[in-house]
């Protein structure tokens, strides 16, 4: 309940007072206004991406240089070279939508996300234009690998022409969930394996585990170890964008059980933390 609202409950019906004190408890808070409204998170991202365009030249230099190690198969020292952006608090900023949720009290829901998304209100994320134009300057094709929905792919485009961002049409380079039968998992490793088959993978861009790695649902520790197990990529190969609002990090704490009730998700969040205990 909003502070008007209280104001005026207390007048005509003389709600308690404790009620109205406390806004709504939403864990998507402080998150998604350090994401919507911080210095710290543009300057973040712009160092993100200023790092990204200095890692250019050695990338295209070295041709045994691969940013997918896990799909890139066979000789691919000869295959021309592309980089892999995810879309979402990757290249566009959906704050507003993560604000009206938090807002509203409620969750992501795919019944608001695709209406979110027609309405074509997403913001460029800071550097990620500047990145791709001088990436595509030197003549590096871009694909945008989204767990956006294939009937969402026109609104994306239009989302993304509207801040000019660069969208190669020779072929299908906004690869969607679902496009094709092979695509259908949110997991992106057969989509990265497309672009593989093809191109030399100079560099993955994401905020999510997912955009990396295919285990990115396992359990904290297993993430932790495959985080581990690619050290040498990140900020070299694999560029993370922070994203405190939602992603795997925070359903791995509940063990991805979206099923169970709120208060049990949260209860396990609160028992991921790893707390002080004062002596
Ligand atoms: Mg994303």
């Amino acid at each position: 309940m909003n502070t008007k609202l209280c104001a005026t409950a207390l007048l005509v019906v003389g709600v308690g007072l404790a009620a109205c004190d406390t806004p709504p408890q939403n864990d998507g808070l402080n998150g998604t206004l350090w994401l919507q409204s911080s210095v710290e998170n543009k300057a973040n991202a712009l160092a993100t991406y200023r790092l990204g365009t200095m890692m250019l030249d050695a990338a295209l230099a070295d041709k045994s240089w691969t940013a997918a190690p896990n799909e890139q198969k066979g000789d691919f020292s000869g295959k021309p070279p592309a980089i892999i952006l995810d879309v979402d608090e990757t290249v566009l900023d959906n704050s507003v939508y993560q604000s009206w949720v938090v807002t509203k009290n409620t969750h992501y829901s795919s019944k608001t996300w695709g209406p979110f998304v027609n309405d074509i209100r997403s913001r460029p994320i800071p550097g990620s234009l500047d990145f791709i134009k001088t990436a595509v300057a030197k003549g590096i094709k871009i694909f945008y690998v989204t767990n956006r929905k294939a009937p969402l792919e026109a609104a994306t485009r239009k989302n993304l022409a509207v801040f000019g961002y660069p969208i190669d049409t020779s072929e299908d380079t906004v690869l969607t969930k679902g496009e094709k039968k092979a695509w259908k998992s949110s997991k992106k490793s057969p989509r990265r394996a497309h672009v593989a088959k093809n191109y030399r993978v100079l560099m993955v861009f994401g905020d999510n585990f997912g955009d990396f790695v295919d285990g990115y649902k396992g359990s904290l520790a297993e993430r932790h170890a495959l985080y581990q197990k690619h050290d040498a990529m990140w900020g070299t190969k694999w560029f993370m964008l922070a994203n405190p609002s939602y992603g795997s990090w925070e359903s791995s704490a509940f063990g991805n059980a979206w099923g169970k009730p709120l208060a049990v998700r949260r209860q396990m969040k609160l028992d991921a933390l790893d707390a002080w205990k004062p002596k």
